[in-house]
């Protein structure tokens, strides 16, 4: 299955319907879940994988998701809210109408006494889905030096290109494994996570469990384990592989098949 068809499958796992009414741009871009207010770390979200915009534009916001949209944790749960939903739309709906107001406001947020010394996570969902929007954040980070930023990430090409050569020094990233890119990644040289089925499994395999703190994704040590969601669907179609062993198997697959046509 090529991954256009791939990703046409995820898209109906989603199933993303435009809002039906005008959607309101949001006056306080970063908010806090509680499980990252314990730990005083601020968020931006994006809607996952894809998004209907209330014009019935369609945008990709993860385009180099792979079998991580089969189990993505934000088709479940508290995501599935009616408002947070709308409250995602919105966020990208501001980017992709607006990219240098969302900046701008983006910048005059950051300014804020709260923000000073502390960690932005640039993404609870969604990822860096254009070079225009991740040249975006680069300039917020570059302008903000006293505040920390972070990611979990899938766009490797992107970030060959536009990060890697120069990053801000309060920019930080992990690629997570599940993605179109898994394979251009090499865990001697990148940070890289991957989704394990149970915290015993990244101890057996050896990786570094980031369950303390979020924050080990991207301070501690590499390579990065996570345990699956608790998500009874989840669970059962990663089975015993992590997320990055499925996608090794699925892009095997799709080679043996390409060979044999
Ligand atoms: S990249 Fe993250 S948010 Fe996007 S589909 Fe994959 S798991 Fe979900």
């Amino acid at each position: 299955m090529s991954f256009e068809l791939n990703l046409h499958f995820q898209l109906d796992l989603f199933d993303q319907k435009p809002p039906d009414h005008v959607v309101e741009r949001p006056s306080k871009l970063l908010t806090q879940n509680s499980q990252l207010r314990q730990e005083g770390i601020w968020n931006w979200t994006l809607p996952a994988l894809y998004a209907k915009l209330p014009d019935g534009r369609k945008i990709i916001t993860c385009p180099s998701a792979g079998k991580c949209a089969v189990i993505c944790y934000a088709r479940f749960g508290a995501y599935r809210f009616r408002q947070v939903r709308e409250r995602h739309l919105a966020n990208l709906a501001f980017v992709v109408e607006d990219l240098s107001g969302w900046e701008q406001a983006m910048t005059t947020e950051l300014r804020a006494r709260r923000f000073q010394g502390k960690w932005i996570r640039i993404h609870d969902s969604g990822d860096f889905f254009s070079d225009d929007y991740l040249s975006a954040w680069l300039r917020i980070s570059r302008t903000h030096p006293k505040v920390k930023f972070y990611a979990y990430t899938k766009e490797v090409e992107r970030f060959r290109r536009l990060v890697e050569p120069n990053p801000p020094p309060n920019f930080f990233w992990v690629y997570s494994l599940g993605g179109k890119y898994d394979a251009d990644l090499d865990v001697a040289v990148d940070r890289i996570a991957d989704v394990f089925p149970t915290r015993e499994a990244i101890r057996e395999r050896g990786w570094h469990d980031q369950e303390a703190s979020d924050l080990l994704s991207v301070t501690g040590a590499s390579p990065v384990g996570m345990a699956c969601n608790r998500i009874p669907t989840a669970i059962r179609r990663l089975g015993d592989r992590t997320l990055g062993d499925w996608q090794r198997e699925s892009d095997r697959k799709a080679a043996d098949r390409k060979r044999s046509t």
